[in-house]
C-alpha cells in the first residue's frame, strides 16, 4: 500500500514519523475519514469542512488547501485501485523538539500530514445493513468537546471492546440519562414517520453523514426532530439506527437485549440508506 506522509507518497514501511510528535505524545491531532464507493470520495467536501473547523478549534494552522487534499485523496485511491473503501486521513500539530504541554510555535513546528487508504469491499452491500446491528448501552466519559473530531479515541475503543465482550456490534453512550451517540457514529430511532436525533452541541460529533442524512429526510416522506432521547424511549422505537461516514445508514435491530419490530432491519432505515447511497454516488468525486 502507498500512503502519504508529509508531501510524500511512500510504501507503507517506509512511512516515519517523530517520536516527538504531538498526537503520539498528548493525542494532539484531528482526523477524518472519508469513504470511496465505485472508485469516488463521498462528501469529500462535507469532511474537508469539518477537518478546517477541527483545526481552528485546536488553534492549528491548515497545512494544505482544499483542493492540494482533495489531489492527495484521488491519488491515493487511483495508486491503491480503491473500488470501496476508506480515505483516512490525520494533522497533528507535528513534532517540537522536546515534550512540553504549551503548544509550540507554529513559525517553528509544522503539522504532521498523514493519509492512507483502507479497501473494504462490500461496504455499499452490506451483509450488516442486511442483518441489522445490536448495541448495548454505556456511560458516556468522553471529554467535553466531542465536537472536535480529534485522535484521542481511547474511550470509545473501551466502548467497542465493552459491545465485543457483551457479545453485540456497537454501544450507545448515555449522559445524563440522555443518548449522545454511538462509539464511532451519530444514533437515531423512528417514531411513524418521524426520525429523532439529539442536536448538534459540544456533546457529539457533527456527523458528515448525520447531515447528509437529515437532508434526504424528506425524500423518504419523513420529518425530523433534533432532540434528546433515552434507552428506555429508544427501546420501544419503530426502528433505530446509525450513521457514518464507514456505515453509511446501518439499522439497529437491538438496545440492551430489547428487540425492535421482528428483530430485522425496518423499512424506514432501509430506505434512508437506499437514498443515502443513491445521492451520495450521484455527488461523489
Ligand atoms: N460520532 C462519532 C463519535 C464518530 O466517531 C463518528 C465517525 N467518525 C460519527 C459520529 C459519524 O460522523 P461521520 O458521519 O462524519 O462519519
Amino acid at each position: 500500500r502507498t500512503v502519504y506522509v508529509n508531501g510524500e507518497y511512500l510504501p507503507e514501511g517506509e512511512a516515519k514519523v517523530s517520536i516527538f510528535d504531538r498526537a503520539f505524545l498528548m493525542g494532539d491531532g484531528v482526523y477524518e475519514v472519508t469513504s470511496v464507493l465505485g472508485g469516488k470520495l463521498i462528501d469529500f467536501a462535507g469532511h474537508a469542512k469539518r477537518l478546517a473547523r477541527s483545526l481552528d478549534e485546536l488553534e492549528m494552522p491548515h497545512p494544505l488547501a482544499e483542493a492540494e487534499l482533495l489531489e492527495i485523496h484521488r491519488e491515493l485511491v487511483r495508486v491503491n485501485g480503491i473500488d470501496e473503501g476508506l480515505v483516512y486521513l490525520q494533522i497533528t500539530r507535528g513534532a517540537p523538539g522536546d515534550r512540553d504541554f504549551v503548544y509550540p510555535d507554529p513559525e517553528t513546528t509544522t503539522p504532521t500530514v498523514v493519509l492512507f487508504t483502507q479497501a473494504k469491499p462490500g461496504l455499499a452491500d452490506s451483509p450488516a445493513a442486511r442483518r441489522g446491528m445490536r448495541v448495548i448501552s454505556i456511560e458516556d466519559q468522553r471529554w467535553g468537546r466531542r465536537d472536535i473530531k480529534t485522535v484521542q479515541l481511547l474511550y470509545p475503543s473501551m466502548g467497542k471492546m465493552m459491545a465485543k465482550k457483551a457479545g453485540v456490534d456497537d454501544a450507545w453512550m448515555v449522559e445524563d440519562g440522555a443518548v449522545t451517540e454511538g462509539t464511532s457514529n451519530n444514533a437515531y430511532i423512528v417514531k411513524g414517520n418521524r426520525i429523532v436525533t439529539r442536536a448538534l452541541s459540544n456533546d457529539i460529533l457533527h456527523g458528515i453523514t448525520r447531515a447528509a442524512v437529515l437532508r434526504y429526510a424528506a425524500e423518504a416522506q419523513m420529518e425530523v426532530e433534533e432532540r434528546d432521547f433515552t434507552i428506555a424511549e429508544a427501546q420501544e422505537a419503530d426502528e433505530a439506527f446509525i450513521t457514518s461516514a464507514s456505515t453509511f445508514v446501518m439499522p439497529v435491530v437491538e438496545i440492551d437485549g430489547v428487540t425492535l419490530g421482528d428483530g430485522t432491519p425496518g423499512p424506514r432505515a432501509r430506505r434512508l440508506r437506499e437514498i443515502y447511497l443513491d445521492e451520495s454516488l450521484k455527488a461523489a468525486i
